[in-house]
């Protein structure tokens, strides 16, 4: 092996992603006067969060009646009860206080004409327990995320974070206790290797959507964080749930917001019915992700579907008139006009659900500390490691995300791992002496794969995974795709020994790169197909055809899997959450589900 030099780093905490949740995490931490240092491998404010279109969720009441115990409700039934309500009870109860805390800092939110902050119905949300509709996600036109983003970036910078842009963190660090030391990074633009040594490390490198062929998600979207996690021997929790969003541009995969039926918009298909009238008659276009994905797909199957080959359906908004579509949704129309040819004020956009967001990830407790299943102990700590945002699993989704809940979910995590860290971390204790042996491990994986020197490019096994996951792991799943899925993906996963890297360059080797996130995908594919396969029942977003039915009995229960170096899974269980925090609303699943 090459001697790499080490450049060595401490800081009190090191977070690794500056999206929505690593920015919130980041500057609070330094605002309590902890020393925080932020890696990440874009330059923040062009991190997926940026392309959030549609808002941010909190029962601030400002448009109609509402309360944190309606949206608490909401959420814990849109999870399809796999949602820890613990988690749940404190994200929707936070939701409050750190909405007007980002108002404060900045935001510009849309405004009613009184002045407050704008909220627009989204789908699954509802005043007294499913009765009536609630308007509570928080928005800036569609333009939500950008805001945020901008905005959080401004007052990291504000405080005294350390940021280190353009660096790849490869691989976590721990001590021979389990207790996480740090992060091994690759600055990609000088070509050199970093060990980022904090009391605490914390991940928020968001989703794994890239695992998929169309996907909504940045490029960037490759689920490293998660695959550190498999890599250092941890579990990852509720992997099989994927969403599908009803409307990604036909084509493109590009994301038309829920925020458009929010503001009025419904679907077709090619009889020009409104066909989510026949699904859920109450909450028709606005019912939750998953029961629009598969009514769409289900009226495709049955020949309904629009365009030559049948194959998309339609989403309206001409009625909505130009002045609402410009003012509110005016990064739509552009999306629409540049990625379908189509001018919405006149014209139907095609639309088919698309890969959008893992509710599965690391699981964390609601102080984001990551957790692991030790014997009788179901929520062990890990030490020193914290997940937030979409690559962990809180759980406040459960197997099923209703819109705007993930901004809030980034917000109110990466504030809370802020106020945990404050209480657990002095400010500039001593680190523990290690060894320099403890980088060993990452360093000749790391140097494995920079010289790799197999038969098949990075980009065919890459291929390979997208169209399998695509093809198996879909909107609709059974016994038997699944099980030759997951034959399909163990093979993908088993030809990445054969890969080859073609430039052994460390200065920006975007070959490597791609090679080191196609390493972190592969594994979170895997974990995501054989835990579909496993989970023998209907629930949120994995709706099995053999097993159509939701089965309590049986399976409300979190998956964990683990993916070892060959690529093998193994399986266990964690109880879900079924108490609060204050015991102040229950919540009990019906015997059958209705829409
Ligand atoms: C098109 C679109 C629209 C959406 N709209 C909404 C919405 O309206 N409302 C809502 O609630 N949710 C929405 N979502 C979901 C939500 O935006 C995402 O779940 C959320 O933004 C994820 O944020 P994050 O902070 O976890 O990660 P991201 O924003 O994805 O950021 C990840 C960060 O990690 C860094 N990183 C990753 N790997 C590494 C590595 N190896 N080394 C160093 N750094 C690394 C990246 O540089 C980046 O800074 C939308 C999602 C999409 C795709």
């Amino acid at each position: 092996m090459e001697a790499y030099k080490i450049q060595q780093h401490k800081f009190d905490v090191v977070v690794v992603g500056a999206g929505g949740a690593g920015l919130r995490a980041t500057f609070g931490l330094a605002e309590k006067g902890l020393k925080a240092a932020c890696i990440t491998k874009v330059f923040p404010t062009r991190s997926h969060t940026v392309a959030a279109q549609g808002g941010i969720a909190a029962a601030l009441g400002n448009m109609g009646e509402d309360d944190w115990r309606f949206h608490f409700y909401d959420t814990i039934k849109g999870s399809d009860w796999l949602g820890d309500q613990d988690a749940i009870e404190y994200m929707c109860r936070e939701a409050i206080p750190s909405i007007l805390e980002l108002e404060h800092y900045g935001v510009p939110f849309s405004r009613t004409d009184d002045g407050r902050i704008y909220q627009r119905p989204f789908g699954g949300m509802t005043t007294h327990y499913g009765k009536g509709t609630a308007q509570r996600t928080c928005a800036a036109a569609d333009r939500t995320g950008h805001a945020i983003l901008h905005t959080l970036y401004q007052q990291a910078l504000a405080h005294d974070a350390t940021f280190f842009i353009e660096y790849f963190a490869i691989d976590l660090i721990f001590d021979d206790e389990g207790v996480c030391r740090g992060v091994l990074a690759l600055d990609m633009n000088e070509g050199t290797l970093h060990f980022f040594r904090g009391q605490a490390v914390v991940l928020a490198t968001g989703g794994y959507g890239r695992a998929y062929f169309s996907a909504t998600s940045a490029h960037t979207c490759t689920g490293d964080g998660g695959g550190m996690v498999l890599r250092a021997g941890l579990a990852m929790q509720d992997m099989e749930f994927v969403q599908f969003h009803p409307t990604g541009i036909y084509g493109a995969g590009c994301l038309i917001t829920e925020g458009v039926r929010g503001e009025g918009g419904y679907l077709t298909n090619s009889k020009g019915e409104r066909f989510m009238e026949r699904y859920a008659p109450s909450a028709k276009d606005l019912a939750s992700r998953d029961v629009v994905s598969r009514a769409m797909t289900l009226e495709i199957r049955e020949g309904r579907g629009v365009g030559e080959h049948k194959d998309h359906v339609h989403l309206n908004l001409m009625h909505l008139g130009p002045e609402v579509i410009h003012e509110r949704l005016p990064g739509i129309a552009e999306s629409a006009r540049i990625f379908a040819g189509v001018d919405v004020t006149k014209e139907p956009i095609p639309v088919l659900p698309t890969v959008h967001y893992n509710m599965g990830g690391i699981p964390t407790n609601y102080h984001g500390e990551v957790v692991q299943k030790k014997g009788e102990d179901v929520d062990s700590v890990v030490p020193g490691l914290f997940a937030i945002g979409e690559a962990a699993c809180v759980s406040v989704h459960g197997a099923n995300r209703l819109g705007s809940n993930s901004l809030l979910d980034l917000v109110v995590f990466g504030r809370a791992v802020s106020h945990r860290c404050a209480e657990l971390i002095k400010p500039g204790a001593a680190h523990k002496d290690l060894p320099a042996s403890v980088l060993d491990k990452a360093l000749a994986r790391f140097d494995g794969l920079r010289n790799a020197n197999g038969g098949t490019p990075t980009a065919k096994i890459r291929a390979n995974m997208q169209r399998t996951m695509q093809e198996d792991a879909a909107v609709f799943r059974t016994g038997e795709t699944l099980k030759a899925g997951s034959k399909k993906i163990s093979e993908v996963h088993d030809s990445f020994k054969d890969v080859r890297v073609s430039d052994r360059s460390m200065v920006w080797n975007s070959d490597l790169i791609e090679t080191l996130e196609l390493s972190n995908l592969l594994d979170q594919a895997v974990a995501t197909m054989h835990s579909a396969e496993q989970r023998q029942e209907s629930r949120g977003a994995h709706a099995r055809e053999d097993f159509p039915e939701r089965d309590d009995h049986t399976w409300m229960k979190h998956s964990l899997v683990k993916v070892d170096e060959a690529g093998k899974t193994s399986f266990d269980f964690r109880p879900v959450h079924m108490y609060t925090l204050t015991g102040e609303v229950e919540v009990v699943p019906p015997k059958k589900r209705v829409y």
